[in-house]
């Protein structure tokens, strides 16, 4: 585990807009230690995790530039990202 000087308010920067916000306005991605790549809705899984916001916008140009390759340094599988996508729409359609 890293060790924190500052005590983390739950913060997080989305991996295609680079705002950060608050952790429950971001979809979390994780990177497991076995190299699976999931999407975390618990916000509670273990590994290295990836926040995208939950916006059409940040979900299509994450899609389009494939922005968590180069968060995780791994190829993420085409599933994934539509995944999000489909995540981000279901979210949206609740809100709205
Ligand atoms: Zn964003």
């Amino acid at each position: 585990m890293h060790s924190r000087k500052l005590k983390q308010i739950e913060m997080r920067r989305c991996v295609n807009c680079r705002e950060v916000k608050h952790k429950s306005e971001f979809l979390r991605v994780v990177k497991m230690a076995d190299g699976k790549i999931a999407l975390d809705f618990t916000g509670k899984a273990q590994g290295r995790g990836a926040y995208i916001c939950k916006s059409p916008k940040c979900a299509a140009e994450n899609l389009k530039r494939r922005k968590l390759d180069k968060s995780f340094k791994t190829k993420v599988p085409a599933e994934i990202y539509d995944e999000i996508c489909g995540a981000v729409d279901n979210f949206n359609s609740l809100t709205f």
